[in-house]
């Protein structure tokens, strides 16, 4: 039976990409939603040529346009609308949102009883403690796409999880992982932007930049694994061939590797638990050659360690990080504030929230408005 797909954020890296892994895919799946951002021409080029039943736009200015050629099911900004309807038969929602716009609709898919294909990993460093339980209740499955994610998920297929004794993540180290703290003053957008290994969004290129990005995805696994911090460790890798390895008890240790090439985990997660065929992309490791591993530096990357204490004391912290996280990552993009000012906000914002352990959607929801719009405010319109 083909599968439908319901894919949010088409337009971004990881949405481009997954709709290539469709492309090559076709027998199998079919694009029945899609919600699209700001280029309209790359929105019509995807309407065209996948022909969705429901599309959701970003720009008020596209509505009409975009109506008059396709007149399906079209909205202005209803993503959850979009991730719950019920286009009948097997259906999967690929979250390619970036940020924390993606939490909700998640929430919609899965009370709708859909399968998650997450790439959106604000969505489990916000809400997983919320999230997770609601994927049990619904008897859904959630399948990472983040590469170090598919990677663990990957090692621990047939394995028996009270065997593990550590997940270890890898980290590229990003665009200025040869710069030392002092020279990260004056550095530009273009020297953050320019990623050594992977193509990416922006927002995801500067938080690897800061090593934000793998704090985001300690956390997304401690959720995902439901593995305590303590056995979740990080380790530089420059070559990001290894997209990260579990460690046994038996110290026997499994690793993922491949190019860093993102439709690799995202054919994963569609495939699962089949894997498709993918044709580009094989790894050659004699060209390789080396593979180096460097112990994680958490004086050169602060905001590493201020997410593992967040994520540890739990609560509303995560929320509080990621939402001043998102304002300063905005801020810095749009040239308003140096690239250190990133780690100053977000270390304040956590040194000066108040700790809250109660959590549901609606009170993330404003918690999450409250910080990002407080931070864009005082240092400017983005
Ligand atoms: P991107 O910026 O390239 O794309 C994001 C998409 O989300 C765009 O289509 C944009 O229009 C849409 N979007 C953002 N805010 C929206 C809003 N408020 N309303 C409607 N649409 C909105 O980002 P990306 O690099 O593709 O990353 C997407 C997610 O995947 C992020 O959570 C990121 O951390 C994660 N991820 C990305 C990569 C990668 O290689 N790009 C790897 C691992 C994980
Ligand atoms: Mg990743």
């Amino acid at each position: 039976m083909i599968k439908k797909i319901i894919l949010l954020g088409a337009t971004g890296s990881i949405g481009s990409q997954t709709l290539d892994v469709l492309r090559i895919n076709k027998a199998l799946f079919s694009l029945a939603g899609v919600s699209l951002g700001s280029s309209l021409e790359k929105s019509i080029a995807i309407i065209t040529e996948f022909k969705p039943t429901a599309v959701v736009v970003r720009k008020n200015e596209h509505l009409e346009i975009i109506r008059n050629k396709f007149p399906e099911l079209i909205c202005l900004d209803c993503l959850e609308e979009l991730a719950s309807f019920d286009f009948k038969g097997a259906q999967m929602l690929v979250n390619a949102l970036s940020g924390f716009t993606g939490m909700l609709p998640t929430v919609a898919a899965i009370k709708a009883k859909k399968d998650i294909l997450l790439a959106n990993k604000e969505t489990l460093v916000v809400a997983g403690e919320l999230i997770m339980p609601l994927v049990k209740k619904h008897n859904v499955r959630l399948i990472p796409i983040d590469s170090e994610h598919s990677a663990i998920f990957q090692c621990l297929v047939g394995e028996d999880s009270t065997n593990v004794k550590k997940m270890l993540i890898t980290a590229s180290g990003g665009s200025l992982r040869d710069k030392k703290r002092e020279d990260l003053k004056a550095v530009t957008v273009s020297q953050v932007l320019a990623h050594p290994n992977w193509s990416m969004g922006q927002k995801i290129t500067v938080d690897s930049a800061t090593m934000m990005n793998k704090g985001l995805e300690v956390i997304e696994a401690h959720h995902l694994f439901q593995i305590p911090y303590q056995k979740i460790e990080t380790v530089l890798h420059y070559q990001s061939i290894i997209h990260s390895m579990v460690v046994f008890n038996d110290n026997s240790i499994k690793a993922q590797l491949g190019t860093s090439d993102m439709r690799m985990p995202i054919s994963y997660a569609l495939g699962y638990p089949k894997r498709l065929d993918f044709v580009d992309s094989e790894l050659d490791l004699c060209q390789i050659g080396n593979l180096t591993f460097k112990a994680m530096d958490f004086e050169r990357f602060p905001l590493l360690k201020l997410s593992y204490e967040a994520g540890i004391k739990g609560g509303n912290l995560p929320c509080i990080l990621n939402a001043a996280n998102e304002a300063a990552v905005a801020l810095f993009l749009a040239g308003k504030i140096p690239f250190l000012k990133i780690e100053e906000i977000v270390s304040k914002a956590i040194l000066e929230a108040e700790f809250q352990t109660k959590l549901d959607f609606n009170y993330l929801f404003n918690l999450h408005n409250k910080y990002y719009q407080e931070i864009i405010n005082k240092y400017g319109e983005v």
